[in-house]
């Protein structure tokens, strides 16, 4: 290659890679596969040590990747957070135990542990107690997320004495177990939320957020690898004995860990986990091999971005190449229209798949793809597996693109995108069969109105007969008793039961009813807070965008989603005949629940971090006394309550607006 080619494909790989470094890091949304994007690194690495003068300092090459994000303060790591050097082949990973050899002698021992696909995060402890935690960011400095990394169930916020240094830095991952993944992920598709393509970007997605209370609700663990002080080696004197230490502290420490003592032996223990890894709960993408002993791992040393002491070992993602026949388009109870590519059928990682996700027109559009094409099929954690790249070489000159459908597969009607939307939608939503069905099995749904006796398939059976057309209708059906008992399949007793459910299911609270009208983008904990805001039907049907935007929390895209919904006439008739059938369309003041009248009338943004309560625990005393949380300050506030560590432009505008600042004691004050 000569030094003018090499210049072009340099400056082009250090373009791609730094996409991808953008997709990866902030967006936590990658479009290419761990493997290709280090296979482009590793031509740009080549390249650059062939044509130094090339070199950029700021090349992808030189960095560790960053994702730090503005809306956290930033911290300088005390240790820096180097990544690690890795590789997919066998070959190199005898090359790296050579290159150790030659600097240390055969006298050591490796740390085989399983490499946990999440997001690296920095603890620091002083004297027992959790003081900071910080993302990975560039490796020099990252954010500081510590409000969210307490809600960690396993992460201890204060240890039992038990021999740790005064201060001490610990670091490990941050993931979520599969099983949580997807029962969290599905309730998102089916609140018509942006659903995460894997567990680790629903984990990174999940620590970045500005609610500490969301990220409390979401299940998150971490499994401890590194530990860090300046005691370090006085009380320990390798890795191995740390972490048996760091888990007598009370930390979570993988049970997966092995001592080698030959580069044999890893081998062995990457290819029991090669299999071994579908059998656990999280995703691994590889394993980790650490020199042991402390005191070799400073004679090894560190190159500028990582240990010379260790290595990673990743799997390549189980890959299939198969044909790709044609696209369904599935329309959901929300009208939002989910592509699903239909394959010929092929074997992935243990199971015939025949299907992949393709997400919405966009992803379509990435790939390229086109009818009869030669498709590369991928597995990693998600449950649907995904096409990742078309075969190029194998394609048909004559083949079509994709034409993705002007009207819905289902009705017919013309399919609407918001403008910085990627989904389609079908906005016949009082016509459209699939979205009538599906809100109506939302509606029985055992988090809505949990109607027993009653299941999906009875839905779909009555709507087929007429007896269905919308929620309502559900609540007359004991006045259609003789055409139910002339159905197949439904006798006496189960129509008798069924019945029995329904009459029960009127108890709901409003929260639940609110939840179970299926509005877009209200969940349970959406439906939940503007149920406690605006205590009854009425009043949140009345009420403006605005109105709706300023509770805490709730953002522009539910205030329009609710506003919309309210503003349709069948709307507002199904909300009137549900009221005759008697539902709660209004929450029930439970008298025990108002602890005072002290902050009556008066509104509050809290902000910062506290010392005696959580942000949650203000929120509910601030409630129960008769006061009202804003979400962003105003001229119209009465009270900022500010915490440590509140952001500055939050301050300054309350200054500026003559907003009085509030602390925790002074709330308390005012409440006695
Ligand atoms: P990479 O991001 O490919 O450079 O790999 C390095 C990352 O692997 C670290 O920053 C950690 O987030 C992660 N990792 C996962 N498991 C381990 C482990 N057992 N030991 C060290 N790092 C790990
Ligand atoms: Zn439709």
């Amino acid at each position: 290659m000569s030094p003018a080619e090499a210049a072009i494909r340099i400056e082009e790989l250090t373009k791609e890679l730094n996409t991808y470094n953008y997709q990866y890091y902030v967006l936590a949304n990658p479009t290419i596969s761990d493997y290709d994007f280090d296979l482009k690194l590793k031509e740009l690495d080549a390249l650059e040590q062939q044509f130094p003068q090339f070199l950029d300092p700021d090349s992808p090459t030189q960095k560790v990747g960053g994702d730090i994000t503005q809306r956290f303060d930033t911290v300088r790591h005390r240790w820096p957070m180097l990544s690690l050097s890795n590789t997919y082949s066998e070959q190199e990973l005898r090359d790296f135990d050579n290159r150790v050899r030659k600097a240390i002698g055969n006298d050591f021992e490796y740390v085989c542990e399983l490499k946990f696909d999440g997001l690296s995060i920095s603890i620091t402890y002083e004297n027992g107690v959790l003081k900071r935690a910080v993302t990975r960011g560039d490796g020099v400095q990252g954010d500081d997320v510590t409000a969210n990394v307490r809600t960690i169930k396993s992460i201890p916020n204060r240890l039992k004495p038990n021999g740790y240094p005064d201060l001490f830095e610990i670091r490990g991952e941050i993931f979520m177990h599969r099983a949580a993944f997807q029962r969290l992920n599905n309730e998102r598709i089916e609140n018509g939320e942006m659903a995460y393509a894997n567990p680790r970007n629903f984990a990174a997605g999940t620590i970045k957020l500005q609610d500490s209370a969301e990220v409390a609700r979401r299940p998150l663990d971490c499994f401890l690898y590194f530990l860090y002080s300046n005691e370090r080696n006085r009380l320990f004197s390798n890795h191995w004995d740390s972490l048996q230490a760091v888990k007598a502290w009370g930390f979570h420490v993988s049970e997966h860990m092995a001592l080698c003592s030959s580069i044999d032996e890893v081998l062995a223990f990457i290819a029991k986990w090669e299999q071994g890894r579908y059998d656990l709960s999280y995703d691994i993408d590889g394993i980790v091999i650490k020199v042991n002993d402390y005191g070799q791992q400073e004679e090894l040393g560190f190159t500028a971005k990582s240990p010379r002491w260790a290595i990673s070992y990743k799997y390549k993602a189980e890959q299939a190449e198969t044909k790709f026949l044609s696209v369904s388009y599935q329309v959901g109870r929300t009208g939002a229209v989910t592509p699903v590519a239909n394959l010929s059928p092929v074997l992935l990682a243990g199971t015939t798949v025949k299907r992949a996700s393709l997400h919405n027109a966009n992803e379509i559009a990435r790939l390229d793809l086109r009818e009869g094409d030669m498709v590369f099929v991928e597995k990693g954690g998600e449950i649907i597996p995904k096409i990742t790249a078309v075969n190029l070489l194998k394609r048909k000159p004559e083949s079509q693109p994709i034409s993705y459908p002007l009207t819905c597969p289902e009705c017919g009607t013309s399919l609407v995108r918001k403008p910085g939307e990627a989904v389609h939608y079908c906005p016949n939503d009082e016509g459209c069969p699939p979205q009538i069905v599906g809100r109506m099995q939302h509606f029985i749904g055992r988090k809505a109105m949990d109607i027993e006796g009653m299941g999906d398939e009875t839905i779909e059976t009555f709507f087929k007969q007429g007896l269905l057309h919308n929620i309502t209708d559900i609540y007359s059906l004991k006045d259609k008793q003789e055409t139910l008992v002339r159905l197949d399949r439904f006798g006496q007793k189960s129509i008798e039961n069924m019945l029995a459910g329904i009459e029960k299911s009127k108890e709901k609270p409003f929260e639940k009813v609110l939840f179970a009208l299926g509005i877009r983008y209200v969940g349970e904990t959406i439906a939940k807070k503007l149920a406690s805001h605006f205590k009854n039907m009425d009043a949140l049907a009345a009420a403006s965008k605005e109105e709706i935007e300023s509770v805490y929390e709730i953002g522009e895209r539910i205030a329009e989603s609710v506003t919309e919904y309210f503003a349709k006439d069948v709307h507002r008739e199904q909300l009137e005949r549900l009221r005759q059938h008697g539902l709660h369309l209004a929450i029930e003041e439970k008298t025990n629940e108002r602890l005072g009248d002290a902050l009556s009338g008066k509104t509050f943004v809290i902000s910062g971090v506290f010392e005696h309560f959580s942000r949650e625990e203000l929120t509910s005393l601030i409630e129960s006394h008769g006061g009202k949380l804003l979400s962003s300050i105003s001229g119209k506030l009465d009270y900022l309550v500010a915490g440590d560590k509140m952001g500055p432009s939050k301050l300054a505008k309350a200054e500026k607006l003559k907003v009085p600042i509030i602390s925790e004691q002074e709330l308390l004050s005012m409440i006695n």
